[in-house]
């Protein structure tokens, strides 16, 4: 036990003197956390508002923007490494949750959005001013997700939305050009920010879609 601990701090006092000047070579070490979103970046409150009952999205086009009311409370709010959802100039991540589709109105503005993929499950609809996109309703027969919207709250100036509570399809950056060796990094800080990466969904929105799957094949079993 004793001599474990002499060697440890042997080592340990070895390696000063290569650490300090690592530091000093390096301005890596006191550079800035690693930046995923302006939204979470700083921190952010880890709950929503109680009694939040939804807001209005606007997109960013100065004159005539897209509006959408939205009355229900968020749900399911995460950050998306995918490449398919919008994020904000210099994001890596997306911030994206979910609404009930019946609670989702656009007010103004509607003739400037397009559906970006009509072929995709999630019909993202993106304004042709700005590009963010403001709504991806679920409507493909049969699917779980079917009557979902996807929307992005940071769109909007109410504060009290549900915060994001995990990190989904994060192996995904790759695919956005984030260099593979910046993972550990990137995982390291949404760890640290509360956030659990994940590389698909979160495991109670993949046992969702397993248990659906499951109820269709005829396998799904109670006990
Ligand atoms: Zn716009
Ligand atoms: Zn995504």
């Amino acid at each position: 036990m004793a001599r474990k601990a002499r060697k440890a701090t042997k080592a340990k006092t070895s390696r000063k003197p290569a650490a300090k000047a690592a530091r000093k070579a390096s301005p890596k070490k006191t550079a800035p956390a690693i930046a995923l979103h302006p939204g979470i970046d700083k921190g952010f409150a880890k709950a929503g508002k109680k009694g939040f009952a939804g807001g209005r999205l606007t997109c960013n086009c100065a004159t005539d923007p897209v509006v959408l009311e939205i009355s229900s409370q968020s749900m399911h709010n995460h950050a998306c490494g995918c490449t398919k959802c919008w994020k904000p100039e210099g994001a890596i991540f997306s911030l994206v949750a979910v609404v009930p589709s019946d609670k989702v109105v656009v007010t103004e503005n509607e003739s400037k959005l397009k559906v970006v993929d009509p072929g995709a499950l999630i019909q993202r609809h993106a304004c042709t001013g700005c590009g963010a996109h403001l709504y991806g309703p679920v409507e493909r027969a049969g699917h779980p997700f079917q009557g979902l919207t996807f929307i992005h709250t940071e769109l909007s100036k109410e504060k009290g939305w549900s915060p994001p509570g995990f990190a989904a399809f994060v192996s995904s950056v790759i695919e956005s050009g984030v260099p593979p060796s910046r993972m550990p990094a990137i995982r390291k800080r949404l760890k640290q920010l509360g956030l659990e990466p994940y590389d698909c969904l979160s495991p109670a929105l993949m046992d969702y879609l397993a248990t659906d799957a499951a109820k269709k094949s005829g396998a799904y079993r109670e006990t």
